[in-house]
């Protein structure tokens, strides 16, 4: 799976439209301090279903809405389109060129897009997850993060490095349905007992 494409519009330093395409091998993004290099992996993590504003260096979901700058008014929704290519069908999707798109406006109403079709974000997370290790933004700080985590976070991390994170967002469905079944027995057996 390769990163081919990155459509930004709203985001963070990212007034307006910008399209950035990516060639095999290596690329690198060169700049000033404060240019917004930094902005782009966030974006990246944040059209994959990122739902930490903190691991994105904000507090909710507005700031990453271009909030403004020398005589540009800010902007009332944020759009990250990312696109990738695979061979096969490892992402589980029957198409060459997937483009995961997510939007959020500034109530903190989200949209996430899959081909132009709207998803849920479980379904954003399930492709991120079957990604597995064809996919790590290493941000900065994030070497860091990983020897001060919880023990539960840095298993997550590995997890991920795996390739297993799939199977455990489907063992907590799996868990959650068990949960709701279990209750409902319990309900059914105290109706019984007063039909009794
Ligand atoms: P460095 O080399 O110092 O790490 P960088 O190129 O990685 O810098 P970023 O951290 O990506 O820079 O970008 C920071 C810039 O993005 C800051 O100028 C900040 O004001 C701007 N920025 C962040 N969020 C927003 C927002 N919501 N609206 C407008 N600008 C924003």
């Amino acid at each position: 799976v390769r990163l081919k494409r990155l459509y930004l519009h709203g985001f963070k330093s990212f007034a307006t439209p910008v399209e950035l395409c990516f060639d095999r091998g290596i690329t690198a993004v060169v700049g000033p301090n404060g240019s917004g290099k930094s902005n782009i992996a966030d974006a990246i993590r944040w059209a994959l279903g990122e739902q930490s504003y903190g691991s994105l260096r904000g507090r909710q979901a507005s700031d990453v809405i271009f909030a403004g700058g020398p005589g540009r008014a800010p902007l009332g929704m944020a759009e990250v389109s990312l696109t990738l290519e695979q061979e096969g069908e490892s992402l589980g999707l029957p198409f060459t060129e997937i483009t995961v798109t997510r939007r959020v406006f500034r109530d903190g109403e989200s949209h996430y897009l899959i081909n132009g079709k709207r998803v849920r974000l479980r379904d954003v997370l399930q492709l991120t997850a079957s990604l597995g290790p064809d996919y790590t933004v290493i941000g900065q700080g994030l070497v860091d993060a990983v020897l001060s985590q919880r023990p539960a976070d840095r298993r997550g991390l590995f997890e991920h490095a795996a390739g297993i994170a799939g199977l455990r967002l489907r063992q907590d469905e799996a868990s959650a349905h068990l949960a709701q079944a279990e209750a409902n027995a319990v309900r059914l057996e105290d109706l019984l007992r007063e039909l009794e």
